[in-house]
Parts: C-alpha cells; sequence; structure tokens
C-alpha cells in the first residue's frame, strides 16, 4: 500500500511566509463565559471563578475512574464526573462578539501602566496597592471577555493561573505585538531558531489550530485568548495590519471615551474603519 505522506499543514502554510502569499482568516472564538471571578491572595494570587467552583461541586469522586491529577490550590479533590451524560450544568459556548481586535496592543498598554505590580523593593503598602489594581484589571477583563487561558473554565482543560502568569504572558504578547510593526521585530518573530521553530510558529501551535482557509490564505482557530492575540500578530506581521486610535478614543476632552484602537484592515477585509465599536460610533454622534 502506498501511503501519500503530506507534510503537516501547518509547515507548508509557515514556509510560504516569504512567499508573500498569505492572508491570516482569523476563525470564530468561542468561549463559556466564566462568573465570579476572584483572586486567592492567600495561595499566591491564583485566579479562580464562583462558577467553577460550582461546577466542581456538582460533580463526585468516583474511585473506579481515573483521577484527575492536579497540583492547584482548588483541585486537590480528585473529580470525574458521576455520569458523563448527565452533564446538565454544562453552560454553552458563545461566540465572542466583543470589539477584540486590538488585544494584543491593549494588554500590553495594561501591563505598562501596572509594571509597578512586577516592583519589589518598594514598601509593601505600595506593593498591595499595585496588586489590588492589577486584579482589578484582570476581574474587568474576564467579566467582559472570559479567562484568558481556557475558554471553558468549567471544564477539565482549565489552567490554574496567578495574576503573575496573566502579568508575564501579557508582556510577552504586548512585546511580540510591538515588534509585529518593525522589520527587524517581524523577523525576530519569523526566523526560525535552530532545531526549534520560530516564535510565531511555536505560538500559533501551542494555542491555535492551523489550516489552509479560502483564496490562498490561512486559516487560524484560536483555542483561546492567547491563542486569538497571537492570531492577531500574525497577522500584523504577514498581512502588515497597523493601528490608528479609535475616534472615541479617551482624552482630557473625551474623558468617557474608550482605550481600543482600530487595525487597517478589519477580519472581513474592510478598510477605512473609524470606530472600534457600533458603542463608539454612537458616543460621538
Ligand atoms: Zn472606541
Amino acid at each position: 500500500m502506498v501511503f501519500l505522506v503530506e507534510k503537516p499543514v501547518s509547515e507548508v502554510v509557515f514556509a510560504r511566509y516569504n512567499d508573500h502569499m498569505s492572508s491570516i482568516n482569523i476563525l470564530k472564538y468561542e468561549y463559556v463565559p466564566p462568573e465570579g471571578y476572584f483572586a486567592s491572595w492567600t495561595t499566591g494570587g491564583y485566579v479562580f471563578y464562583n462558577s467553577r467552583l460550582d461546577y466542581l461541586r456538582n460533580r463526585v469522586i468516583q474511585p473506579d475512574k481515573p483521577q484527575l491529577q492536579t497540583t492547584g490550590r482548588f483541585q486537590r479533590v480528585a473529580v470525574v464526573f458521576k455520569d458523563e451524560n448527565e452533564s446538565n450544568n454544562e453552560a454553552e459556548a458563545v461566540e465572542s462578539g466583543f470589539y477584540q481586535l486590538d488585544m494584543h496592543r491593549w494588554v500590553a498598554r495594561k501591563v505598562a501602566e501596572n509594571n509597578a505590580f512586577k516592583v519589589t523593593n518598594v514598601p509593601l503598602a505600595e506593593i498591595a496597592k499595585a496588586s489590588k489594581a492589577f486584579d482589578q484589571v484582570i476581574r474587568e477583563f474576564t467579566e467582559k471577555y472570559g479567562d484568558f487561558f481556557t475558554a471553558n473554565v468549567h471544564s477539565d482543560l482549565f489552567e490554574e493561573k496567578r495574576l503573575d502568569d496573566w502579568y508575564d504572558q501579557w508582556k510577552i504578547i504586548g512585546d511580540a505585538a510591538s515588534d509585529a510593526q518593525t522589520e527587524k521585530g517581524k523577523k525576530r518573530l519569523k526566523e526560525p531558531i535552530p532545531g526549534e521553530k520560530s516564535i510565531l510558529n511555536e505560538n500559533l501551535f501551542r494555542y491555535t489550530g492551523i489550516g489552509r482557509g479560502p483564496q490562498r490564505s490561512t486559516s487560524i482557530r484560536p483555542i483561546n485568548l492567547v491563542g486569538w492575540c497571537w492570531a492577531l500578530i500574525a497577522r500584523d506581521v504577514l498581512d502588515g495590519i497597523t493601528y490608528k486610535r479609535c475616534e472615541n478614543y479617551m482624552s482630557d476632552q473625551n474623558p468617557t471615551g474608550c482605550e481600543h484602537e482600530i487595525p487597517s484592515e478589519a477580519l472581513d477585509g474592510s478598510l477605512n474603519m473609524k470606530f472600534c465599536s457600533a458603542e463608539c460610533e454612537a458616543a460621538t454622534r
């Protein structure tokens, strides 16, 4: 028997970087909205959700089934479904419909604003203040967009992360987002590291599904918001997307304005956007 061995799609796709053929097609992101964000300071600032606790409470231990092995604070009790068909408390995934085309750049601004969170040689009171401020940023983020690392926090895919991890991941993404706007930076992201993938490839592999899209494009499906951000970075690098501020951007004259930028090209290919959202457009009428 002869098998036609095809190279993995992703290898083919990214070998084409230099052929200038790529255009990036980002597929919709679906997630289950979590509820009741809290950061547990007694355990080092782990991010958790009341709706996940409810989910865990509704499960029972079955000794004859393989148990979850987790190390985190909230999963010390190993749990599995009593009956996998009885999962009536599973929430529906919804398509993310918010404005998020600048998420990779927005998180960069947030870590810059909250860099006191990472400073250590300051009085304890200052650290507490900075932690509280960053905690609030993450709370508002999750209420709007869901968890950053897991699309469904009510599942075994949930990754326990500390506020520290959020900060570090946002910093990495922010640096890449800024690199994506310069030739030198693009090179850093695209160039394969000997024996390894390029930074861009590595992150797309880890956090997205990649495939061939329509009309010689590359389709990327984010598995979480980390992947969403890397998909946007890929678009910046390969399609040369640039950004400007929304016309309703916050300023001294416009204190209730937004904090978002608009890309030179929308995901559907439309150009010359002026506003990040219908709300912003309405606000300036
Ligand atoms: Zn706006």
